[in-house]
């Protein structure tokens, strides 16, 4: 049996495949089995934040390897503390909960904030609001939290004490504030899954106000826009916000898995001895993997991360077969007349991968992916956006 064959008798059938097996790669350019190779323009879902098998991110992990791989949390390492410290120095955030990943990360932050609340207000004080269209993981709480029904249906009853309102909707919020007593909001600067959708500025700055008046906590989900994608380090300071807990996993680690939940002045004090954990959350292997990539994203990486951006936006406005261009940084979505899905079939034929998300072609290359590279993978996505004559 071919690893195709066997993986479809095997593996649980939660992914539709693309026929696709994908053997090595360098930076942004991957190899299948057949020795074909492919610009990489969805980076593992935006996980290989300097592409593949980058060797200074190898070098970080080897080391680290050598030495010691995990220890329980019973213990100190030294990886967990400094990407701590780094984690906070760049964001202002006082404490920080190491996990897996991106859904491990929202699980503690709705924790957080619903203790903050219940200690401080009573028990009753546990709503969470999030956004219609938004998309926080896959574990039964985080799936409640994803304001999108069609991933509800299947797994009722799900953890009760999530409410949604419209992304831009302050008033909706202040209706639902008379109905309900709300712990937290939890938002995407740009909705990811969701179809690559940037909140407005209005509304960021509105619901940042409504949080400071009414001591709730504001959680920003930064799985996806997080570690340099959105051309700063985290989006939330494009937009100005203060949050009180931030998530990230994704990029993070640059393709090993970690996720951490960052709490602010706030609710620094919330979580006691006992109240979470994980066992492999903060393995040093993972964390050392961090720690490089946090190093290597600078005011150059980003002032990179943002000339790519404005290079690709500007190419695709107005291209043929493009109706629209979303996104912030190096992640952009594509409205195209043709179907998303058949435009990245199409694109897998002409060596490049990419992502949909909605609607959209979704485009989330390394962040340092080499501009040469880049313009040949631009110059496939448009030609393959054109009408067909
Ligand atoms: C991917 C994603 C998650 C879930 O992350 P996992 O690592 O798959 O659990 C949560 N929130 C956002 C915004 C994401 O893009």
């Amino acid at each position: 049996m071919s690893v195709i064959e066997k993986d479809k008798q095997y593996i649980a059938r939660t992914y539709n495949r693309f026929p696709v097996e994908i053997v090595s790669g360098k930076g942004s350019v991957v190899k299948d089995a057949d020795g074909k190779e492919y610009i990489d323009m969805g980076s593992g879902i935006g996980v290989t934040a300097f592409g593949i098998a980058d060797d200074e991110w190898q070098q970080a992990i080897i080391g680290q390897i050598g030495k010691v791989q995990h220890m329980s949390n019973l213990y100190y390492t030294e990886p967990c503390a400094l990407l701590a410290e780094q984690l906070c120095l760049r964001t202002g955030m006082k404490k920080v909960f190491f996990s897996n990943s991106g859904a491990e990360a929202n699980e503690c932050a709705i924790k957080v904030a619903r203790k903050y609340a219940a200690d401080k207000y009573g028990a009753d004080r546990y709503t969470v609001v999030t956004l219609n269209n938004s998309f926080h993981g896959r574990t039964l709480t985080t799936l409640a939290a994803t304001g999108q029904d069609h991933y509800h249906e299947l797994y009722r009853p799900l953890t009760p004490g999530f409410e949604s309102i419209d992304a831009g909707d302050i008033e909706g919020l202040i209706e639902l504030s008379k109905r309900v007593k709300i712990a937290a909001v939890m938002i995407e600067c740009v909705q990811g899954e969701g179809g690559v959708l940037p909140i407005s500025r209005e509304f960021a700055c509105q619901l940042g106000k409504y949080c400071r008046d009414n001591d709730i906590i504001l959680i920003v989900d930064e799985v996806q826009t997080g570690n340099g994608r959105s051309g700063m380090l985290y989006s939330y300071m494009t937009y100005g916000l203060e949050p009180d807990v931030v998530s990230t996993a994704k990029g993070l680690a640059g393709g090993l898995p970690l996720g951490a939940t960052m709490i602010g002045e706030k609710a620094q004090d919330v979580l006691g001895f006992g109240d979470h954990g994980s066992t492999f959350g903060g393995n040093p292997v993972c964390c050392a993997a961090a720690l490089s990539i946090l190093s290597r994203i600078d005011d150059d990486l980003l002032s990179g991360v943002r000339a790519r951006s404005e290079y690709m936006i500007s190419e695709f406005s107005n291209a043929p077969g493009i109706e629209a261009v979303t996104g912030l940084g190096l992640l952009i979505g594509l409205k195209t007349v043709k179907p998303a899905g058949e435009i990245v079939k199409s694109l897998i034929c002409d060596g490049v991968l990419c992502l949909t998300a909605k609607d959209k072609v979704r485009l989330m290359p390394a962040l340092n992916i080499p501009e040469d590279v880049l313009k040949t993978a631009v110059e496939k996505i448009k030609a393959a956006c054109a009408p067909t004559a």
